[in-house]
């Protein structure tokens, strides 16, 4: 690859908004190049199991079958695929430097579709029963629990949200928290604290998730106070402990928020003229591969009329 060639963009991620952005771009004719990320290419939905909520799939799709037509897409356009991680960027000047190692390459604009990670447990049986019981998306997840029993782990907003959407399947469901007060505004403690079918189990953590047959039959847990074990026969655990947003290679060049998520003033558009940034890696309130795709759209459309006006 020429060092010194200046390309119109680079993406930089492959979830769904890195690649939807590829797609589009790639059929603008301006030939993106994507950095799809090394461990972690192909993004969120690499991990779990079946996607029910993607409109175009009525009988559902296992998430990477479905970022595969999501790669396949872009590549098909054009878009050239680079299966490894973007080491550091400076994106302060008019041509912006996006490094892998070594490499050096540069573009007018840049795209970025990083993503969020969520926070886990690290505890046995987590990773192992993703997808299997353990979920980390009630919106997503919900729906497959109907009339079964069970757990939600956090203490702020977002697991109080998750827990009182969750009593529209669950016949139970148990709010799991290390302390005994919540961290959650009152309003949403007090929908949970009047729901009949939310438990909460107050000082406790979550110290296992045990599987029988591949799929989540036991949570153990451990009552901080009394010491004491417990058990939690449940089949779902959503854990809601927060989301990083995975915006570290570009901290002190484009404007974060408190919590890490880039800032987006127009559109995608970033504080820094020719950056745009879109899906998870901004949005702490949507969270959907969905959403995450349209952003991804609406950034590559962005970019594309920004070197369409310097033109
Ligand atoms: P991500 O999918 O997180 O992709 C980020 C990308 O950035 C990755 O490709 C990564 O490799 C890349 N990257 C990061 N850093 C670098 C770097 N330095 N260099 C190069 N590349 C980099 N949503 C739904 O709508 N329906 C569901 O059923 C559903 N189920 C889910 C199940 C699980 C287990 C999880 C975790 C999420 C689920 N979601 C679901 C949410 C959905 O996956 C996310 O909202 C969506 O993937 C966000 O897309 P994104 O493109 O913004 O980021």
């Amino acid at each position: 690859m020429d060092e010194r060639q200046i390309r119109n963009t680079i993406v930089i991620g492959s979830g769904p908004a890195g690649y939807t952005a590829a797609i589009y771009l790639a059929r603008a004719n301006l030939g993106p190049l994507v950095f799809e990320g090394a461990v972690t290419a192909g993004g969120a939905l690499m991990t779990t199991t079946d996607v029910e909520n993607f409109p175009g799939f009525p009988d559902g799709i296992m998430g990477p079958e479905l970022m595969g037509h999501l790669r396949s897409q872009a590549e098909r356009f054009g878009a050239e695929l680079v299966t490894d991680d973007v080491t550091s960027v400076d994106l302060t000047g008019p041509v912006k430097e996006v490094r892998v190692g070594e490499e050096t390459y540069r573009a007018k604009t840049v795209v970025l579709a990083m993503g969020s990670a969520y926070r886990e447990l690290g505890i046995p049986g987590e990773k192992e029963l993703s997808g299997h019981g353990v979920s980390w998306c009630a919106t997503c997840d919900g729906f497959f629990f109907r009339d079964q029993d069970i757990a939600v782990v956090g203490g702020g907003d977002s697991a109080l949200e998750e827990a009182t959407f969750l009593t529209r399947f669950a016949r139970k469901v148990f709010l799991v928290h290390r302390r005994d007060t919540l961290r959650a505004s009152k309003i949403m403690q007090e929908r949970a604290f009047d729901n009949p079918t939310i438990e909460i189990v107050w000082d406790t953590e979550v110290e296992e998730a045990v599987g029988e047959d591949g799929r989540l039959a036991t949570v153990r847990t451990r009552n901080r106070r009394t010491g004491e074990d417990g058990e939690l026969a449940v089949t779902g655990l959503f854990i809601a402990v927060g989301h990083d947003p995975r915006s570290e290679l570009v901290r002190g060049q484009v404007d974060l928020d408190p919590e890490g998520y880039v800032r987006t003033t127009t559109g995608t558009a970033t504080d820094l003229d020719g950056v745009f940034a879109c899906g998870d890696l901004v949005d702490h309130v949507y969270r959907q591969a969905i959403t995450a795709a349209g952003t991804g759209c609406m950034a590559a459309l962005d970019a594309e009329r920004w070197l369409a006006a310097r033109e």
